[in-house]
């Protein structure tokens, strides 16, 4: 049986997720956070005290990891070791934890199998960085998704702000041009566009406007 797969990748603060997610309870396809498998990654060897720059360390744990997904009601809950981490990865470190062990080679292809074989045995809009381009290079849709950097700053901050954290929006938009530098720039799955993708720039839509231009494209490729 034919599985679709719609890859969305971006960078952080995009709207990846939430698009994503809105799109996968449209069309009852299972929504894959790629994302959140790296902070689990991030999280594990923070709490060791294992500096998440420090290649060898990282890898040395990674026989010590496991994760899983699953879905509580509608939403998708990441598991380490069994232990669902889901409000634990969403901070400020664990962001540039996540970003640091994203650039090891060897993490990225720990956490490949187990994205791969997910598509290929579901219907699934996945997210990430790397989607259209490594993951899934024959994805039925790819999408890039974008936005400048002082709008996805002033989204993120918002979200903070509502949680709670105490931020600045200057340290919010320092930190997203940080990860958007790591990501773009280093030598293992560098965030871009694949060749063949539809980007899609956020910057001047609210969530109904950028949701409605995700789904027209995927509606055009599919036609579901
Ligand atoms: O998407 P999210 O912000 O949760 O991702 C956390 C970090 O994980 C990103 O900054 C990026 O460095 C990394 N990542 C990645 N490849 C993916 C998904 C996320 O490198 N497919």
């Amino acid at each position: 049986m034919k599985h679709y797969s719609v890859a969305i990748d971006g960078p952080s603060s995009a709207g990846k997720s939430t698009i994503a997610r809105a799109m996968a309870a449209d069309m009852r396809f299972i929504y894959v956070d790629t994302g959140a498998m790296y902070r689990a990654v991030g999280l594990f060897v923070s709490r060791l005290g294992i500096d998440s720059t420090d290649a060898e360390r990282v890898i040395t744990c990674l026989p010590e990891i496991d994760i899983d997904i699953s879905y509580i009601g509608e939403e998708q809950h990441i598991f380490l070791n069994g232990e669902d981490v889901n409000s634990l990865i969403r901070t400020e470190s664990a962001s540039i934890h996540a970003s640091n062990v994203s650039a090891i080679p060897e993490v990225r292809a720990f956490l490949l199998d187990y994205q791969r074989s997910f598509a290929a045995s579901n219907n699934v809009i996945m997210d990430g960085r790397d989607i259209g381009t490594v993951v899934l290079p024959d994805a039925d849709v790819k999408i890039f998704l974008t936005a400048s950097a002082e709008v996805r700053a002033r989204r993120r901050y918002k979200e903070q702000k509502e949680r709670g954290e105490k931020v600045t929006y200057r340290e919010v938009l320092k930190a997203i041009r940080l990860r958007d530098k790591n990501d773009s720039t280093r030598a293992s799955a560098p965030l871009r566009a694949a060749d063949d993708a539809v980007v899609i720039d956020t910057s001047d839509c609210d969530l109904a406007g950028a949701c409605e231009l995700v789904r027209r494209t995927i509606r055009e490729k599919i036609g579901l």
